[in-house]
């Protein structure tokens, strides 16, 4: 038997192939937790290579396994698979034939990397030191599918977990890499503020419920100023706001929404009090009322320093990898992170649009570094827990 190598070079026709797969997701776009059809062919095509998915209580989204876990550990790989509510303004052959949804964040170039991986590692099952775990995931944009996922059993038995993001301003090649804090912990909130309303002309005579609001949006930004140390990342954004309906009536309520982003658990339990105390503060001095409601999100995403170590290895035989700061985006791979070894690195596609872009796009040159980043990492990381 041939002895396995943990390089393994990705072949035109797999990356050819790859296209073609992404160019069909792209055109069939499928939002957050309804990805059925983009399920059904994800199923398929693993069907076609001789991989039957495992049964698990999914409603959409798909686990498969190959290999043999009395040979080794499993290493789980995943990619997301979820689309975005967003017209599509891109002028691609292939663009989204649904109206209203689009693949704006490029889960279409994760899934048929992931795919191709699969292709790749099926081919040389046999000689695998353990057992490799693709896993397809739904609604990332919605914050819903990993924690689906890790309920319906997919991290069990799993050593670790590697996943990655397309990354639009970083060169086709390049691959961004940080150990520990990558991605932000995302706290969102709604608040309802409750005064009496009234005539414009008597206010005296009600309880303003918009300069209640006014004063609290702006008196939330000194939070993060002047209350959070200037070392540590933090933001607070008030992205909606809505109260009254006309020129000469003063509301009896004012709604708004926004979110909280951290890196550091302190950090974001201080964030959140001084929010909150801001708000009952505020609506007291005025003889107010308020509702505080808390989304929760995606905790911050860690990676585990000990298998960058490995990746970095890894990717540096075949990519430029590059040192990448925060992101205060957020990213439910966080969830499997939380509660294993995991790795998250940025892919560079070098394309103009950011994500969720009308715009966006994806640059299909990428394509050999995400295949080869799931193939010979998880091959490594294999050999490693072994
Ligand atoms: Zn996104
Ligand atoms: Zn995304």
């Amino acid at each position: 038997m041939a002895e396995m190598t943990d390089k393994i070079a990705i072949k035109q026709d797999v990356v050819t192939k790859a296209i073609k797969t992404r160019h069909y997701i792209h055109a069939h776009p499928e939002l957050s937790g309804q990805e059925f059809e983009t399920t059904k062919l994800i199923t398929k095509k693993l069907l076609e290579l001789g991989i039957t998915p495992l049964d698990l209580p999914l409603v959409t989204g798909v686990v498969a396994d190959i290999g043999d876990s009395n040979k080794g550990p499993t290493i789980a790989l995943r990619a997301d698979m979820d689309a975005l509510p967003i017209v599509e303004a891109t002028d691609l052959l292939y663009a989204s034939e649904t109206l209203g949804v689009m693949h704006a964040c490029g889960h279409d170039f994760h899934t048929s990397s992931l795919l191709a991986a699969a292709e790749v590692l099926k081919k040389h099952e046999d000689n695998l030191k353990g057992r490799i775990r693709f896993v397809f995931q739904p609604a990332e944009e919605t914050n819903h599918g990993a924690r689906e996922l890790i309920k319906a059993g997919t991290l069990k038995d799993v050593a670790a977990i590697i996943g990655f993001h397309n990354k639009p301003d970083l060169p086709v090649g390049t691959i961004g890499f940080k150990n520990e804090a990558l991605m932000a912990a995302v706290d969102q909130f709604a608040v309802r503020i409750i005064g009496t309303g009234t005539h414009a002309a008597a206010p005296q005579n009600g309880k303003d419920p918009i300069v209640t609001a006014s004063q609290i949006v702006a008196n939330a930004q000194a939070i993060i100023s002047r209350y959070i140390a200037p070392t540590d990342s933090a933001v607070l954004s008030v992205t909606h706001i809505q109260g009254g309906n006309t020129w000469n009536v003063i509301p009896s309520d004012v709604f708004f929404e926004g979110t909280i982003r951290t890196f550091d658990e302190t950090v974001r339990q201080k964030v959140k009090q001084l929010f909150a105390d801001t708000i009952s503060h505020t609506t007291a001095l005025y003889g107010q009322s308020f509702e505080i409601e808390w989304i929760p999100g995606t905790p911050a995403l860690y990676n585990d320093t000990d298998l960058g170590v490995i990746v970095k290895d890894v990717v540096s035989d075949f990519a430029k990898y590059q040192e990448t700061g925060l992101t205060l985006g957020g990213e439910d791979f966080a969830n499997y992170v939380h509660l294993i070894p995991g790795f998250f690195v940025f892919i560079g596609t070098g394309t103009p649009f950011e994500w969720h872009n009308p715009e966006f796009t994806v640059n299909d040159a990428a394509f050999p570094y995400a295949i080869a980043y799931y193939v010979n990492t998880s091959l490594r990381l294999l050999r490693h827990f072994n």
